[in-house]
């Protein structure tokens, strides 16, 4: 089922996200549910925080990012079918010197901004039957999981922009928070107050 994919500006995205457990309730219809949801919105990350779900959860899928020509082979070869869901992630180390990459958000349609990380995390998580891996990452496959890491610690990608950034950002930001925008995906917007 595709769920709305929550929009700037509401509270939940601001949240530091909770650890879950194997009991958390039909955690497998969730899992299939974002899957659906990211890919109908032609996403290559999703976390649970952007469908309403303040908990330590969210997939990546880089396949789209590995017809870019401008990679060398390895890092398209790394990139094609890399799925996975990502559960009480932390990550443990960041290193290497910041590189800027164009970025955008499901929760943030029509504005993409460089955004400046560090190019090699060391991450822990639990995968979707609860077997903990300690993995090393780097280049794109190290940024989508930074992006979405930040979710689940109530960080949006225009919080890392410079001041002036942010406020020539301000007007569209805040006219996505009161839905008006037109996005090709179901949406939901804080600032509509339920009709009738
Ligand atoms: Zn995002």
């Amino acid at each position: 089922m595709i769920l709305p994919i929550v929009a700037y500006g509401d509270p939940v995205l601001r949240k530091v996200a909770k650890d879950i457990d194997s009991e958390y309730p039909k955690l497998d219809e969730l899992i299939n549910n974002m899957w659906e949801t990211m890919y109908n919105a032609h996403g290559v990350g999703l976390a649970a925080p952007q469908v309403g779900l303040p908990i330590r959860m969210f997939v990546v899928d880089t396949t789209p990012f590995a017809d870019d020509e401008d990679l060398t082979e390895e890092e398209q070869k790394q990139l094609d079918g890399f799925k996975k869901v990502f559960i009480n992630a932390k990550i443990e180390a960041e290193s290497g010197k910041e590189w800027d990459f164009s970025e955008g958000c499901l929760s943030i349609p029509d504005i993409r901004e460089d955004v400046s990380r560090k190019p090699e995390i060391v991450i822990s998580y639990l995968d979707e039957d609860f077997k903990p891996h300690k993995e090393t990452y780097d280049g794109l496959l190290a940024r989508v999981i930074q992006h979405e890491y930040d979710h689940i610690e109530g960080i949006l990608f225009t919080d890392k922009l410079s001041s002036l950034k942010k406020r020539l950002l301000k007007s569209r930001l805040e006219k996505i928070s009161k839905g008006k925008i037109t996005a090709d995906y179901k949406m939901r917007f804080p600032d509509i107050k339920k009709r009738r």
